[in-house]
Formats: C-alpha cells, sequence, structure tokens
C-alpha cells in the first residue's frame, strides 16, 4: 500500500498494489471513516498502522458495493459499524460465501469479516457524507458524496482506468445510476474511484462513461 495522500481536506486515500484499488479515509478529529478498505492483508494492517500512528480511532466503515475487493476488514479496525446500502449489505450477507472464495487464500483471522455489513440509511458521522444509492455496476452500488469539500467517493464507476462495467445490472440501469450521479458529478471538485487516481476530471469521465456504455447510435 502506498501511504495514504490527502486529496481534499480531511480525505486520504491510499492505493493498492492490487488494481490500483483505493482506500478512502476520512478523518474529523481523532475519528476515521473507512471506505473500502483494500486490499492485501500486508496493506490492511499497514492502515491499521497509519491509523494507529496518527492516533486515529475507527469509528465505522462504509462498503460502496458487494463485490470482493470492496468488503474487506482487519482486526485491528476493531468493532466499528460497517455499513452499506440496504441491498449492498443483504447481497454480501446472501454472498459472503463467494465473496470470501473470490479472495483465493485469504488469512484465517481476516476470512470472518468479509462482507459483514449492515444497512444504513445515513452516515453517522460528524460531516456530511450523502450516500448516492443506484444500481449502475451492481445492484445497490453506492456513492459518497461529501458536500464540504465536494469530493465524490464513486465505488467502481467514473476511473481513468477501469472501463464502465455493467454486466452484472445491464446497460440501461448503468445509464440510470449515472444519470443519479449527474447532478454530484457536475459539482464536484474531486472524484475518487474504487481502482485508479483520483481526479478533478469529474464531469469528463461521467461523459466518457455514459458514451461507452449508450454505445454507438
Ligand atoms: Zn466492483
Amino acid at each position: 500500500m502506498r501511504t495514504p495522500v490527502e486529496v481534499a481536506d480531511g480525505v486520504h486515500v491510499a492505493t493498492s498494489v492490487l488494481d490500483m484499488t483505493t482506500s478512502t479515509v476520512l478523518v474529523h478529529g481523532d475519528e476515521a471513516l473507512l471506505v473500502d478498505p483494500s486490499w492485501t492483508p500486508d496493506e490492511l494492517a499497514g492502515l491499521a498502522d497509519w491509523l494507529d500512528h496518527r492516533g486515529l480511532t475507527v469509528v465505522g466503515g462504509f462498503a460502496t458495493h458487494a463485490h470482493h475487493d470492496h468488503v474487506l476488514w482487519h482486526p485491528r479496525f476493531g468493532h466499528a459499524p460497517r455499513w452499506a446500502s440496504a441491498v449492498t449489505a443483504r447481497r454480501a450477507a446472501e454472498s459472503r460465501q463467494h465473496l470470501v472464495s473470490a479472495l483465493g487464500d485469504w488469512p484465517a483471522d481476516l476470512t470472518p469479516l468479509v462482507g459483514r455489513l449492515t444497512a444504513a440509511e445515513g452516515l453517522p458521522w460528524p460531516e456530511p457524507v450523502e450516500p448516492v444509492v443506484h444500481d449502475a455496476h451492481t445492484p445497490g452500488h453506492t456513492a459518497l458524496w461529501l458536500p464540504g469539500p465536494r469530493v465524490l467517493i464513486a465505488g467502481d464507476m467514473l476511473s481513468d482506468v477501469e472501463p464502465p462495467l455493467p454486466e452484472e445490472t445491464g446497460p440501461s440501469e448503468y445509464v440510470e445510476g449515472l444519470e443519479t450521479l449527474r447532478p454530484y458529478a457536475e459539482r464536484a471538485a474531486l472524484v475518487i474511484p474504487g481502482h485508479g487516481h483520483p481526479g478533478t476530471d469529474v464531469v469528463a469521465r461521467w461523459r466518457r462513461d455514459l458514451a461507452e456504455v449508450s454505445g454507438p447510435r
């Protein structure tokens, strides 16, 4: 794991050696909220070290969607609630065996923590965080909008390295999801994709994804 970089006020992003998967850490005072912490066991332990060094306590987690690389946790993050959309929490519970097997040779102490999510409407975080739930990429996929720093945490959408992947729900649902994200993308100063680089080119990414999913007309 590359050391987390502060990309906006109180918003830190670490990038995995695997698929450029991002972990986003929201920091307020001595509290932290972990969004999609990932990926390798060493990287998860490294993130725990980083939190320790900064004296941060994890008060919550959030999973953007029920894919194996977005529902991970480490015992050293503690027992804070791990939230997700209702659909994501249900799908993670239903597909837990599949999520665990997709991780391959996963350590025994981390395995029980895979995909243990609780449905949350809003997030009990001291700063405004708005979940934006839709069905692009996966049913119940959720972006997080931070109106303060105008940051959009986009899950597996709006990436500079990963094309849109509409296979699970279909292109029309993906387009609907993009439309749901549109007002946020238009206001965002920065997007943090689940894989790739944070970028200020939010609307350009949005347009490119829309064109790619809509296909030639
Ligand atoms: Zn995914």
